[in-house]
């Protein structure tokens, strides 16, 4: 595992043995159709997405818990009023590109065009500034961290290096970054896409998951579709999880920002204290 960084105090807030972090990745059709396009098929299943939405802000909004929606701009400009929603509940808004196309295939002048047309939108929809950010299908290359830093955000979501949030800084003219790692393993679409499992045995894998986790001092960083996990069994899934997380008592589940500036604090790092 790989520690946030030197001055480091506590790896968590007072109280809390371990964190789980859930981000809602709203897609809208283009995760879809950059993934299989000309899948007509696949494509529509997309269309579930507002609803799932407005059922996985129940689930959360029933259990009074923060998580972090990881938008797509062209998917936040056609559905505004679900971003209004999930701002106005308390949730983060980050970015999630412009159309989920793979960073990995576009030059980094088209990655940062894409970055800063996905931030004006969430900034002009949303009424927040983004700070964080996760790659389309987690693909990216050598130039997408560095954008982002000199974007001036606090954290990404795109490399599972490790159990625990970590910095890394490939500028090292800029201020570095806070990498919450996810994992293939932690997204439903994993669970109830490539497979589909039922959604009691996805609680139980997550469960044991967030056991370990809470051993060691750990991260789960949760990736979830609301076309997938805004299905009705499959709600469920987060449902129980969060109950048994919050039952422990000891894991804060908190959005992405706040955690990344808990891990700069730690770090001494100034931004640490916004
Ligand atoms: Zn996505």
């Amino acid at each position: 595992m790989v520690d946030p960084g030197p001055g480091v105090g506590e790896r968590w807030p007072p109280g809390y043995r371990c964190a789980l972090l859930v981000t809602i990745d709203v897609d809208g059709r283009y995760g879809e159709a950059n993934f299989r396009p000309d899948d007509m098929y696949w494509i529509s299943q997309t269309a579930y997405d507002p609803r799932g939405t407005e059922r996985l802000l129940a689930v959360l909004a029933d259990r009074e818990t923060l998580a972090t929606f990881c938008w797509v701009g062209r998917a936040a400009e056609d559905q505004p009023l679900h971003v209004r929603a999930a701002v106005a509940a308390g949730h983060e808004i980050a970015l999630h590109s412009w159309d989920h196309r793979p960073y990995d295939r576009m030059s980094p002048d088209e990655q940062r065009a894409d970055m800063q047309r996905s931030l004006q939108a969430l900034k002009r929809i949303s009424g927040m500034t983004p700070v964080g950010h996760k790659t389309a299908s987690w693909r990216y290359d050598e130039a997408t961290h560095r954008l982002a830093q000199e974007l001036g955000l606090l954290w990404v979501m795109d490399e599972p290096g490790g159990d625990v949030p970590y910095l890394i800084q490939p500028d090292k003219t800029l201020p570095p970054l806070v990498q919450l790692p996810p994992s293939r393993w932690f997204d439903d679409y994993t669970l109830f896409v490539d497979d589909v499992l039922p959604p009691r045995q996805a609680f139980e894998m997550w469960r044991d998951d967030l056991d370990v986790l809470r051993d060691e001092g750990g991260m789960m960083g949760l990736t979830l579709h609301p076309f997938v996990s805004g299905r009705p069994g499959p709600s469920r899934t987060l449902a129980w999880l969060l109950d048994y997380a919050i039952d422990l008592g000891d894991v804060w589940i908190d959005r992405a920002d706040r955690m990344a500036i808990w891990c700069l604090a730690q770090a001494g790092d100034p931004r640490g204290s916004v």
